[in-house]
C-alpha cells in the first residue's frame, strides 16, 4: 500500500520504526524485535538504512519480512550522500523485487574530512528526482520543525524543503521533536509556503538521557525545561526514566491527535516494550 494513500485517511495512525543490523550474525535477533513490533499492527514501519550505505542487504530483508510475515507496509529509508547512481539503482532493483514500494529518501549526515568535489549527490532532492525516474514508488522525505543544523535559516530550509516536495516527496516525516508548539510553528510556516503533503510528527520516547543529549546537541533538538527536569530526576535510574519516558511521548502523542494531527511515527528503536506500552497507552484513541 502507498503511504501517502494511508496517511490521507481521517483517522489516528501510528507507524514505528526500526533499524536494520549492520551486521549479518546480528539479523535474527534483529529479525525477532522487528517481528514482536511489527505484531502491534502499526499502521507501517519504517526501516533505517545505515549512514554510508552498510545495511543496505539488511533494511530490505527486514522491511521484506515485516511486510509479507504481518503485511505491515515497510517503509525502507535510503540515503545517497555516499552512494553514487550505480548503487542507489541496485539497490532500487533490490526494493522492488521485494515488493517495497515506500522509500523515505534521504541525503544522509556529512562525515568529517568528506571531499564534496567527489559526491555524485549533494541533497535528497536528487535522490528522489532519481527514484522517480526510476518506478512508481512512493516518496517520502525528512523535515526538521527546528531547522536542519546546516540550514543557512530557517526560511532557507523551508524553501528546499518545497523544492524536494516539487521533485516528487509525497510526505514527509519529521525529526523528533520533545515541544509540540515547536511542530504547530512548522506546520503553519510549510503551509504557508505551499507545502501541502501529509507530515507525519516524529516522537522519541527517550529511555536513554545520555544518548539522547548527544544526539539532540548534534540535530539542534531543543529540550524544554519540563523534559529536563525528569531527565535529571529520574535519569540514573533505567526503569525510572523509560515510564518516564514512555508517559511525556505518550503525552505529545494524544495532544497532537487531539489537535487533528493523526499521523504519528515513534522512534521505538528495536524495544518492542516502549512500543508495546505506547500502543497500549493510546489503544482506545486510535481504536
Ligand atoms: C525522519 C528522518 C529519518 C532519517 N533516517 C535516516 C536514515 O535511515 N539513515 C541516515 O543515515 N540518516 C537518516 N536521517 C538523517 C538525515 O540523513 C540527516 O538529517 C541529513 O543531514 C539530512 O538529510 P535530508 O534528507 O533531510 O537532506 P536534505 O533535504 O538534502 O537537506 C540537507 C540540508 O541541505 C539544505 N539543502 C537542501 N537542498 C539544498 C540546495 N539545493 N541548496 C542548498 N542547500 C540545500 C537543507 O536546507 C538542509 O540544511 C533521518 C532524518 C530524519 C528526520
Amino acid at each position: 500500500m502507498r503511504i501517502s494513500s494511508l496517511l490521507k485517511e481521517n483517522r489516528p495512525k501510528l507507524s514505528l520504526e526500526v533499524f536494520p543490523p549492520k551486521t549479518w550474525d546480528a539479523y535474527e535477533s534483529v529479525k525477532s524485535a522487528t517481528e514482536e513490533i511489527a505484531a502491534l499492527s502499526p499502521a507501517y514501519m519504517s526501516v533505517t538504512y545505515g549512514a554510508g550505505g552498510g545495511t543496505s542487504d539488511t533494511t530490505v530483508r527486514i522491511a521484506e519480512n515485516i511486510q509479507n510475515k504481518f503485511g505491515v507496509p515497510a517503509l525502507a529509508h535510503l540515503t545517497c550522500l555516499s552512494s553514487d547512481r550505480e548503487k542507489i539503482h541496485n539497490q532500487l532493483e533490490l526494493l522492488n523485487g521485494a515488493g517495497i514500494e515506500n522509500i523515505l529518501a534521504l541525503r544522509g549526515d556529512v562525515p568529517e574530512d568528506f571531499d564534496r568535489e567527489k559526491l555524485h549527490y549533494h541533497y535528497a532532492c536528487e535522490l528522489i528526482e532519481e527514484i522517480k525516474e526510476a518506478g512508481d514508488f512512493c516518496i517520502g522525505g525528512a523535515c526538521y520543525p527546528e531547522g536542519h543544523p546546516e540550514a543557512l535559516s530557517f526560511a532557507d530550509d523551508i524553501k528546499h524543503l518545497k523544492e524536494k516536495v516539487d521533485a516528487g516527496c509525497e510526505f514527509l516525516t519529521t525529526q523528533m521533536f520533545f515541544d509540540n508548539d515547536i511542530f504547530y510553528n512548522f506546520m503553519y510556516r510549510i503551509r504557508e509556503a505551499g507545502i501541502d503533503v501529509p507530515v507525519v510528527a516524529g516522537i522519541m520516547p527517550v529511555t536513554n538521557p545520555k544518548s539522547i543529549k548527544r544526539t539532540c546537541k548534534i540535530s539542534g533538538t531543543a529540550l524544554p525545561a519540563r523534559f529536563l527536569r525528569i531527565v535529571d530526576k529520574y535519569g540514573d535510574s533505567p526503569e525510572a526514566i523509560k515510564q518516564a519516558g514512555i508517559a511525556y511521548a505518550t503525552e505529545q502523542i494524544i495532544d497532537l491527535y487531539a489537535n487533528g494531527i493523526n499521523n504519528v511515527h515513534v522512534y521505538c528503536m528495536n524495544k518492542p516494550d516502549v512500543a508495546k506500552k505506547i500502543m497500549s497507552n493510546i489503544s482506545a484513541i486510535i481504536g
